[in-house]
C-alpha cells in the first residue's frame, strides 16, 4: 500500500515538474468521502487534498492566505483558464468560518474535485475557493475560533488572523461575487417545545442592508434565489431564503441581520454581490447525515455558478457600475445609519417537520418582519478626520486597506464635531444598541492632528457606518470602542464638509 502511494505521488510530482498542458480528467476523493462521510476531513487532509488537486491541473493553483492562531495554514484555491476574455467575473466562495458547520467545507472539497468538470465556467470566470477559514475550530467541531472569537461577528474591527485573511484575500482579488459557506442547527430545545424543527436542507441570504447598491440586492433575491431553489427542487432538496429569528411565538422571524460585521454583509458593503449559505447540520452538531448535507450545500453552489457564469456579463456590469458609484462618492449622498426589519401584509407560511410525529407540517407566522427599512440618514462628509494618535482606529483603517493621507491642506473646508449631549439605550436585532443625542459644531483643528479619510473610494459606505456616532453600526458600538461614545464629551473622529 505504501509503495503505490508513493509511486503515483511521484507520478504526480513528475507531471508537475513537466509542466505541459494536463487537462484529462483524475478521479480525486475527497478525504471524508473515501470514509462514506463518517468522519470530516481534517485542516491537515484540507491542505493535503488541496494541494495535491492543484498541483494536478494547470488552471488551479494555490497559495497560503493566513495562519490560523495556532499556526495552522489556510490555503486558497484559484482555478483560473489562460487566455480566457478580460472582464472575467470573479468569484470568492469560502467555507467554515465556524468550525462546527463541517458541510461547508466538505461542499467546497468536491467543488475543488470536480471543478475540471466546469470548464464552462472557467472560460468566463475567475474562482477562488478557501475551504476552511477556521481550521483550529474544525478540527475540534467548536463554532469560535483559538481564541474564542467568532469569526463571522469579527469583519469590522478584525481582531482573529482568520478573518483579517479572508478580508485582505477580498482586498487583493475585489470578487464580483462572494459565497460564505455555514449551517444552522434547527434542533434547539426552544423548537422542540414549539412543536417542529426547519428542515430546509439548505438556505441561502442576500444583502439585506439597505446601503448596498439596491441593484445588487434585487438581482440576488429575484434572478438568483429562484434558480438555486429549482435547481435543488431538481435534485431533491429543499431550499428556503435565509430566515433568522426565535420560535415563532417568542419573537420576530427576520432575512438575517443588517450588520457589516459578518462574511456576507462585509463584502456586500462594498457593492459586492454576497451570498450566505446555511446547510442544514446534523442531529449530532456534526456528522450525522454528512453526505447529504455535502451534496445538497454543493448542488446549491454548482447552481449558483452555473447562473452566474451564464449571466457574468451583467453581473461584472452591475457590481463595476455599483463600485464605481462608491468611488466617485460625494459630500451630501445619503447613507442609512439606522435601520429595522418590519412587517409586510402577508404572513409566513414556514414549513416545518414536527418534533412529536417527524412529518412535514406548516405553521403561519403573523410575527414575520421581511422588510428592512430606513429610521435615521446622514449625509456623507467629503472626509472623516481622524486623531493621529488613535492606533485603534488607525489598524482598523490599515486592516480594510482604506485610503488616507497624512498630510493636508485644511483651508478649504470646513470641519465639524459631534458632541454627546445625551446616551439612550436601545435594543437592535436582539443586541443593546446605543443611541446618542448629538450636536454638531463647525471647530478649528490642526491639520497635524489627524489623519484624512476622504469618502471617495470603495469603503464610502462602510466609514459612513463606521464613524457616524449615530449609526447603530459604529464603531462605537463594539466591545473596546466604548471610549468613542460618553455623554457630555466630543465625539473623536470629525466630518470635513
Ligand atoms: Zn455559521
Amino acid at each position: 500500500m505504501k509503495t503505490i502511494c508513493f509511486s503515483s505521488s511521484l507520478v504526480l510530482s513528475l507531471l508537475f515538474f513537466l509542466s505541459t498542458s494536463v487537462t484529462s480528467a483524475q478521479n480525486f476523493e475527497s478525504p471524508a468521502a473515501l470514509r462514506e462521510f463518517k468522519e470530516p476531513a481534517s485542516s491537515e487532509e484540507v491542505l493535503e487534498f488541496t494541494k495535491k488537486v492543484a498541483n494536478y491541473y494547470d488552471f488551479l493553483s494555490y497559495q497560503i492566505i493566513g495562519n490560523s492562531v495556532e499556526g495552522k495554514d489556510i490555503i486558497a484555491v484559484k482555478a483560473s483558464k489562460p487566455g480566457a476574455e478580460n472582464n472575467k467575473l470573479r468569484i470568492l466562495l469560502f467555507g467554515q468560518q465556524h468550525g462546527n458547520e463541517q458541510s461547508s467545507k466538505e461542499s467546497l472539497l468536491l467543488i475543488i474535485r470536480d471543478i475540471n468538470k466546469y470548464q464552462e465556467w472557467l472560460d468566463v470566470a475567475d474562482i477562488w475557493i478557501v475551504p476552511q477559514v477556521n481550521p483550529d475550530g474544525a478540527d475540534i467541531n467548536q463554532r469560535r475560533n483559538a481564541m474564542d472569537l467568532d469569526l463571522n461577528r469579527d469583519h469590522v474591527v478584525l481582531d482573529a488572523p482568520e478573518s483579517l485573511a479572508i478580508q485582505r484575500l477580498f482586498q487583493n482579488t475585489l470578487p464580483h461575487v462572494t459565497v460564505d459557506i455555514h449551517e444552522y442547527f434547527p434542533y434547539r430545545e426552544s423548537w422542540e417545545e414549539f412543536g417542529g424543527f426547519k428542515n430546509f436542507d439548505v438556505q441561502v441570504g442576500v444583502p439585506t442592508n439597505i446601503n448596498v447598491e439596491e441593484q445588487i440586492r434585487s438581482f440576488a433575491l429575484n434572478n438568483v434565489l429562484p434558480e438555486i431553489e429549482n435547481h435543488l427542487a431538481a435534485k431533491g432538496f429543499s431550499f428556503h431564503n435565509y430566515l433568522v429569528g426565535p420560535v415563532p411565538t417568542e419573537g420576530r422571524t427576520r432575512y438575517s441581520t443588517v450588520d457589516i460585521n459578518d462574511g456576507r454583509q462585509s463584502f456586500a458593503i462594498r457593492n459586492t454581490m454576497s451570498f450566505i449559505y446555511e446547510g442544514i447540520n446534523g442531529k449530532d452538531g456534526f456528522v450525522e447525515g454528512l453526505e447529504r448535507r455535502t451534496i445538497g450545500q454543493y448542488e446549491a453552489i454548482v447552481a449558483l455558478l452555473n447562473f452566474l457564469t451564464q449571466n457574468h456579463y451583467d453581473v461584472v456590469e452591475l457590481v463595476n457600475e455599483s463600485r464605481e458609484k462608491l468611488i466617485n462618492s460625494q459630500k451630501g449622498n445619503k447613507v442609512t445609519i439606522r435601520m429595522d426589519h418590519f412587517k409586510n401584509s402577508s404572513p409566513l407560511k414556514l414549513p416545518l417537520t414536527s418534533s412529536r410525529t417527524g412529518e412535514d407540517t406548516t405553521v403561519v407566522v403573523k410575527n414575520f418582519h421581511p422588510l428592512v427599512k430606513p429610521i435615521a440618514e446622514v449625509k456623507m462628509p467629503k472626509a472623516y478626520l481622524v486623531p493621529a494618535n488613535d492606533s485603534l482606529l488607525l489598524k482598523i483603517l490599515q486592516k480594510h486597506n482604506v485610503f488616507y493621507e497624512e498630510a493636508f491642506d485644511l483651508s478649504k473646508n470646513d470641519a465639524y464635531k459631534y458632541f454627546i449631549n445625551s446616551i439612550e439605550e436601545t435594543e437592535i436585532e436582539n443586541f443593546d444598541n446605543i443611541y446618542p443625542q448629538v450636536e454638531k459644531r463647525k471647530v478649528k483643528v490642526q491639520s497635524e492632528d489627524y489623519i484624512i479619510v476622504p469618502i471617495a473610494q470603495l469603503h464610502a459606505n462602510f466609514l459612513v457606518l463606521i464613524f457616524e456616532p449615530q449609526s447603530m453600526l459604529g464603531l462605537a458600538q463594539r466591545e473596546g470602542f466604548e471610549y468613542l461614545l460618553e455623554e457630555g464629551k466630543a465625539y473623536p473622529v470629525l466630518r470635513l464638509e
